[in-house]
């Protein structure tokens, strides 16, 4: 399906865009990346991708922890993106990877002296985790990666061999999957995403400082919460058997988007169904993202020229008309 992709400053077809076994990033993990969704609102005829801004400012901050040369800005690779997406045509939800790397075809492991390119191509996506709607996880066996090993706050793609260990391992046990510790024993994130609990009506999540991802979706829940369901949400350590006696608990990232807890170790999650509060959350937050909530419009990008479709006037109209 994808037909291109940008790679050595410029749109070429997919087929051209490849990479030496040679490389540095892929012998030594030394790559960094994001994961962008865009969704398809069908009322509009529009394709929107979701906080993008917010997604190539962490890269160029994972890209910074990695010493790699910043010779785009945002801005640039928002406009790279936005003609990338234009030019496949994209009518319906879809994916979007950037991912930065070391070029160099050398032998040494190290981060300063090399050089490095972007590369983004996309696809057409679904889910990420088959139970959306109920996910059993079970605590992992792994550790999480910590910042003073692999930095969680950067998405690098050496640390996701930590993530592989981990998800594998969860779903070869019967789990949908995981939930990690830290090297403090507290709980960090999922295999590949940020993690909330509600106990008595508050939203609790870690904090940045425990070993996660500084989840862009995370951050638009904590803003969905408090200004929209008038929640109060704590970032605080939160220890495993906390998820136990929780009333409900769910996964927030850009692949998983909201995706309820309800069974933690073969215990349910309150009543074990998905609970009042993340049904709420989940159907704002899939309102938001289709840039169906006017407010929350700036996080949108459009990728296609703004014209009204006729067919969305004329059902603009008979709405009216009714
Ligand atoms: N944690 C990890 C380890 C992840 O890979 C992801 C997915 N990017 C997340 C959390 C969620 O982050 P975001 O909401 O920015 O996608």
């Amino acid at each position: 399906m994808t037909q291109y992709a940008f790679f050595k400053g410029g749109i070429v077809p997919i087929g051209e865009a490849k990479i030496s076994v040679m490389t540095h990033a892929l012998n030594y993990g030394t790559g960094c990346f994001e994961g962008i969704r865009a969704y398809w609102n069908p009322e509009e005829e529009q394709l929107l991708v979701f906080r993008m801004h917010e997604h190539y400012e962490r890269l160029l901050h994972s890209m910074g922890i990695l010493m790699m040369e910043r010779r785009y800005t945002a801005d640039e690779l928002e406009h790279v993106t936005v003609e990338l997406l234009q030019m496949e045509g994209y009518r319906t939800d879809c994916y979007i990877r950037p991912i930065a790397y070391k070029t160099d075809e050398i032998i040494g492991v190290k981060l300063h002296g090399l050089h490095d390119d972007i590369a983004i191509w996309t696809t057409p996506f679904g889910r990420y985790v088959e139970n959306e709607e109920g996910a059993h996880v079970g605590f992992s066996s792994w550790q999480r990666v910590s910042d003073n090993n692999i930095p969680p706050r950067g998405k690098i793609t050496g640390a996701y061999a930590n993530t592989a260990f981990i998800k594998t391992e969860a779903v070869l046990n019967g789990f949908d999957e995981a939930l990690v510790l830290n090297r403090n024993g507290f709980v960090s994130e999922g295999s590949a995403e940020n993690v909330f609990m509600v106990r008595d009506g508050v939203l609790i999540t870690p904090p940045a400082g425990e070993d996660i991802l500084e989840g862009i979706t995370r951050a638009t829940m904590i803003e969905l919460a408090r200004e929209e369901l008038g929640l109060q949400v704590i970032e605080r350590p939160i220890s495993r058997t906390e998820f136990y006696v929780a009333d409900e608990a769910f996964f927030t990232g850009t692949g998983v988007q909201v995706a309820a807890i309800v069974k933690v170790d073969h215990r349910p999650v309150g009543s074990g169904a998905m609970g009042p509060i993340v049904k709420a959350i989940r159907n704002l937050y899939f309102d938001v993202v289709r840039g169906r909530v006017r407010k929350y419009r700036r996080w949108c990008t459009p990728v296609y020229a703004e014209v009204p479709h006729p067919s969305a006037s004329l059902r603009a109209g008979l709405a009216t008309a009714r």
